[in-house]
């Protein structure tokens, strides 16, 4: 909604921020509109590591934020657009805004990485991005594609290696990105976790709960 502006009425697909009083300028007629800046929390790792059930468990139990799948809008042709998920990433992030105005963080879950978001305008709507990437131990990965059925070699092989990217990235990205090794925990107590890491960064970034100041 902050897209369209309250005084003129112009469509800016660009926006301009000033984010330390956290408003958008309007491009056409410079009128600004403050909006509360809150933290994206975003949920990576590999299928079958366990930010699903995570997120799901999240969704049901912390109701200071909204979680959501990024899955419900996949499309093959962001894979087609070839440009390393950006439109894609760029779409959530407006997605995100208009649920985080509302007034509850929200938290995104998907597989990602934050090169996706690197130099997006949208990211501008929030205090940070956050990233917790789900892993586990090799041989739990495997154990929880067995459990699951997953048998094709390839995909088997592509969720290794991508959980053992975020081991071996995770300090090496920017923001770096947190780890949350599950490999001995129930979804439950992984939950619990993600909270905790969610909770300090908002007494952080809002310490005056969604307030625009
Ligand atoms: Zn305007």
């Amino acid at each position: 909604m902050l897209h369209v502006c309250p005084a003129c009425g112009h469509y800016a697909p660009e926006l301009l921020f000033d984010k330390e009083k956290s408003e958008v300028i309007c491009p056409d007629c410079g009128h600004r509109t403050a909006f509360p800046r809150l933290p994206l929390f975003l949920i990576t790792g590999s299928s079958c590591a366990g930010k699903s059930t995570l997120t799901r468990e999240l969704f049901l139990h912390n109701n200071r934020v909204a979680a959501i799948e990024s899955d419900i809008l996949w499309d093959e042709k962001w894979r087609k657009a070839g440009d390393n998920f950006r439109a894609y990433r760029a779409m959530w992030l407006r997605v995100c805004q208009n649920i985080s105005h509302a007034g509850k963080p929200v938290v995104l879950c998907g597989c990602c990485d934050p090169g996706q978001f690197a130099d997006q305008p949208e990211a501008g709507f929030f205090s940070g991005l956050h990233f917790l990437a789900v892993v586990c131990r090799d041989e739990v990965l495997e154990h929880r594609m067995d459990r699951r059925g997953l048998t094709d070699p390839e995909t088997r092989q592509g969720n290794l290696s991508f959980n053992r990217w975020f081991w071996e990235n995770h300090n090496k990205t920017n923001p770096p990105i947190t780890l949350l090794d599950t490999s001995e925990l129930s979804p439950s107590e992984a939950a619990a976790q993600a909270g905790r890491w969610i909770d300090t960064i908002l007494e952080k970034e809002m310490p005056y709960g969604t307030a625009i100041s």
